[in-house]
């Protein structure tokens, strides 16, 4: 029988009939992949709880002649973040990057640059939980790009200059902010400040271990996350479900005390 290999990270699982599940993986060379896990309901021992999402694992799929839905044949779990597990913070934010990737990337599509930046996130974030945020906003910036909507943070759309003066306005549609010169009427977004654009811009092209050297303020944080909720929201065009937990927990703690 020829099976399909590959190492993974699960995203989604959900209930398929009586017994089964439906895994969604982000896999290292097959892109987006999904697969039929049978049994897994009916006996957790089956899969050894290797289907939760945020589980890296190498995996062995039986493809199928007709639906083109595979069947999990075995896995064998690499890493299961267990910092990240215990701490509800770091599990929600990693949730939502889960979320983000499977509304984002299409099946088969391939994603070897998300692969490796999803497993440099979970490693980092279940290492070091102060980094969470941070991370989790780099990884939102850099998952745009990887879906082809790269934005101009720090450079006006219209100009190309990098504007000048505390607040700019940024235009969802026009990909990126948008100088006071160029006028911001009719921006989606207006009053963004440049300093927050300036760290977004350094989320989005440094290198992975430079993240660590921005200083951002706790009111430049909260900006640049509603800014990249908004983005993904507005490109989406639906609102990814993990928000609305964090939302409600994440910016009223992000407010200046
Ligand atoms: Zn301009």
């Amino acid at each position: 029988m020829k099976f399909i290999k590959d190492s993974a990270i699960v995203v989604t699982g959900r209930d398929l009939g009586e017994s089964d599940m439906l895994i969604t993986f982000i896999t290292r060379e097959h892109g987006k992949m999904k697969a039929v896990a049978k049994g897994a309901r009916r006996s957790r021992k089956r899969f050894l709880n290797a289907l939760e999402p945020c589980t890296l694992l190498d995996f062995r799929i039986v493809p199928s002649r007709s639906s083109g839905l595979g069947r999990l044949d075995s896995v064998e779990v690499s890493e299961n973040y267990p910092a990240i597990r215990s701490s509800a913070k770091c599990f929600m934010f990693a949730s939502l990057c889960c979320e983000l990737s499977d509304l984002w990337i299409h099946e088969n599509d391939q994603a070897p640059e998300l692969f490796k930046l999803f497993q440099w996130y979970l490693e980092s974030i279940d290492k070091n939980s102060t980094n969470a945020l941070r991370h989790t906003l780099a990884f939102k910036t850099r998952l745009l790009a990887l879906a082809g909507y790269r934005q101009a943070w720090d450079r006006c759309v219209i100009c190309g200059i990098n504007p000048r003066g505390s607040k700019v306005g940024f235009g969802i549609d026009q990909g990126g902010c948008v100088c006071s010169s160029c006028g911001a009427e009719g921006m989606l977004l207006k009053d963004v400040s440049t300093g927050t654009l300036r760290s977004l811009a350094y989320l989005d092209s440094s290198g992975l271990p430079a993240l660590d050297r921005l200083k951002m303020t706790r009111a430049s944080m909260k900006e640049a996350w509603q800014l990249l909720s908004a983005l993904h929201r507005h490109l989406l065009q639906r609102t990814p479900k993990s928000y609305n937990v964090l939302d409600s927990t994440l910016l009223p703690e992000l407010n200046p005390s």
